[in-house]
C-alpha cells in the first residue's frame, strides 16, 4: 500500500487518460446471445442494421472479440472538455456513518448535461458525421440523454430530433428547453408525426408515453427520412463500450495509488453507466486476475433482474428494433405512474444480462422512499444535490458501508455517481411533502406482461 494519503479528488493528467475504449465481450467466455431480426428471428447481420444505424456503431455492437478500440482524435479532444470525472474519496461521508469502510465515487455529473450520457453521444455523434449524415433521431425518458446528444450534435454540426416521453415533456418543461438551445427539435412521445405514434395513440388514447414508444417513433422517423439514422443512449454493447471510459478512468485513478475496491456499485436502468464503470475490473475477474463483488441496483417499482426473465425481448413497444435476450419484465411494460426515480427501462443491456446469469454480478432492487432518504443524505453530508437514478447506488453503497460498521470489516467500497438532479425537484417536492409512495408490482401484474413476450424457442 501506498504511504501517501489518498487525496480527496483523484484525477488523471491529460496523458493519462484513456486512449481506447474497452470491450468487456472480448473477455467474455460465454458471450452475450446475438441481436435477432425482428422478422425473421434469424441472428440480424450487419447489412440489416444500416437503414437504422451507423456503420462504425453497427461493427462495434456486433464485435464480441475485439478487447480495445482507439478513441477518435476528435472525441478525445470533446472529452478533455469535461474529462477525466473526478474520483472522489468519500471521506465526509465515512466519517457521518461512522464506518471503517473506505468509500470512493466517480462523479460524471460534471457537464452541462448533468450525466455519463454525453461519453456515448459525442461517440455515436462522431460516426454519424463521419459517414456523412445529416442528423439523428432518438428518444428521452427524463431528458438527460437528449440533452446530452444535443451538446453532441451541436458541437459536431449535427441535426438532432428527439421523441420525448409525453409526461416529462409535460413535468420537464426546462430540460426540453435546454435541448433546443442547443438546436435539437423535441417532439412529445407518442406523437402523430409517425405511423407507430398515431397506432399507440388509438390503442391507448391519453397515454402518457413510454421509452418504448418514443424509440419506436424515434426509429420510424430515422427510417423514413433520408440522411438520418437512430441513436440509443443505453443498452446496446456500443454504448456500454462508449460508457468504458468512466471504468478505465477509475481503475488509472485508483492505481495510482494502490486502492483496490472490494464492491462496486451501479444503478441499472438499461445498464450502460454500470457496464461502463465495472468493464476494467469485470475483465479481470473473467481473465481470473482479481476478484470484486459487483452490484447492480435498480428500482422496486421497475425490477428487471430481480424479477424479470431472461429471455428473447423486443426493445421497444413498436417491435421495430431487433430482439435482445435480455433480462426484461416485457416490452409493454410501463412502471406505475407514481415512479419518480428515472430507471424504468423494461429491459437491461445483454452483455450485463448475460454476466447476471452466470453469477458474475448480483443485483437488488430498492424502494424509491429509500432511495431519496439516501439521496438527501448525501447530499447534505457530501455537497453533490445527486440524481434519483444515482441515488440507487447511493443507498447501497450506504447500506454496504453500515455493515462494515457492523462487522468492523475495512471494506472499500466504489460506486458510480451518474449525475445531477437539479431536473428532478419535483420528485424531491414529492419526497420532502411525503407524497412519494412505493408502489411495487405484483406478480399477478408482471406475469401479464410476460405472458406477451415474443415466443423464441
Ligand atoms: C440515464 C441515466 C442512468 C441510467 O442509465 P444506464 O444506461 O443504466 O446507465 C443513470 N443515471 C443517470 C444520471 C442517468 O441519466
Amino acid at each position: 500500500m501506498s504511504s501517501e494519503k489518498i487525496p480527496y479528488k483523484i484525477y488523471l493528467n491529460e496523458d493519462e487518460m484513456p486512449k481506447a475504449w474497452y470491450n468487456l465481450r472480448a473477455d467474455m467466455k460465454q458471450k452475450p446471445a446475438p441481436l435477432l431480426n425482428p422478422e425473421t428471428y434469424q441472428p440480424v447481420k450487419a447489412e440489416e442494421l444500416e437503414a437504422v444505424f451507423c456503420k462504425d456503431l453497427i461493427a462495434q455492437e456486433l464485435d464480441q472479440d475485439t478487447a480495445f478500440f482507439e478513441i477518435p482524435e476528435e472525441i478525445r479532444s470533446f472529452y478533455i472538455m469535461y474529462r477525466p470525472s473526478p474520483l472522489v474519496r468519500a471521506y465526509c461521508l465515512e466519517e457521518k456513518l461512522g464506518t471503517p469502510a473506505k468509500i470512493y465515487y466517480k462523479f460524471e455529473g460534471n457537464n452541462t448535461s448533468g450525466s455519463h450520457k454525453l461519453n456515448s453521444a459525442i461517440a455515436q455523434a462522431y460516426y454519424a458525421k463521419k459517414q456523412g449524415l445529416k442528423g439523428v433521431t432518438t428518444e428521452t425518458g427524463a431528458g438527460q440523454w437528449g440533452t446530452a446528444l444535443s451538446m453532441a450534435c451541436s458541437y459536431l454540426g449535427l441535426d438532432c430530433k428527439v421523441y420525448m416521453v409525453k409526461c416529462s415533456y409535460e413535468q420537464k418543461p426546462f430540460r426540453r428547453e435546454v435541448m433546443r438551445t442547443y438546436g435539437a427539435s423535441v417532439t412529445p412521445s407518442p406523437s402523430t408525426e409517425t405511423e407507430v405514434g398515431r397506432k399507440i395513440l388509438e390503442k391507448h388514447p391519453g397515454t402518457s408515453g413510454s421509452l418504448g414508444c418514443a424509440i419506436s417513433e424515434a426509429v420510424e422517423k430515422a427510417v423514413s427520412s433520408e440522411g438520418y439514422r437512430y441513436v440509443l443512449g443505453s443498452v446496446l454493447n456500443q454504448v456500454l463500450l462508449h460508457q468504458s471510459v468512466i471504468g478505465l478512468e477509475t481503475k488509472a485513478a485508483m492505481d495510482k495509488y494502490d486502492i483496490k475496491p472490494d464492491i462496486i456499485i451501479g444503478c441499472a436502468g438499461g445498464g450502460s453507466n454500470l457496464g461502463g464503470l465495472i468493464s476494467p475490473f469485470m475483465g479481470e475477474k473473467l481473465r481470473g486476475e482479481a476478484d470484486y463483488r459487483f452490484i447492480a441496483v435498480e428500482p422496486a417499482s421497475c425490477p428487471s433482474f430481480t424479477r424479470g426473465v431472461y429471455a428473447y425481448d423486443y426493445c421497444d413497444t413498436g417491435m421495430v428494433c431487433p430482439l435482445s435476450k435480455m433480462y426484461t419484465l416485457g416490452s409493454d411494460f410501463i412502471p406505475s405512474a407514481s415512479h419518480s426515480g428515472g430507471l424504468r427501462y423494461h429491459g437491461m443491456s445483454s452483455t450485463l444480462s448475460e454476466l447476471y446469469h452466470q453469477g458474475l454480478l448480483e443485483a437488488v432492487s430498492v424502494k424509491q422512499t429509500d432511495v431519496f432518504q439516501a439521496a438527501e443524505y448525501f447530499a447534505r453530508v457530501e455537497g453533490i444535490l445527486p440524481a434519483p437514478e444515482s441515488s440507487h447506488a447511493i443507498r447501497v453503497a450506504i447500506d454496504e458501508a453500515v455493515r462494515c460498521k457492523e462487522t468492523g470489516e475495512e471494506k472499500t467500497i466504489l460506486f458510480g455517481l451518474t449525475g445531477t438532479g437539479y431536473f428532478d425537484m419535483v420528485a424531491y417536492e414529492k419526497f420532502h411533502e411525503n407524497k412519494m409512495d412505493d408502489y411495487v408490482p405484483t406478480d399477478e401484474e408482471l406475469a401479464v406482461y410476460r405472458n406477451n413476450l415474443p415466443q423464441i424457442k
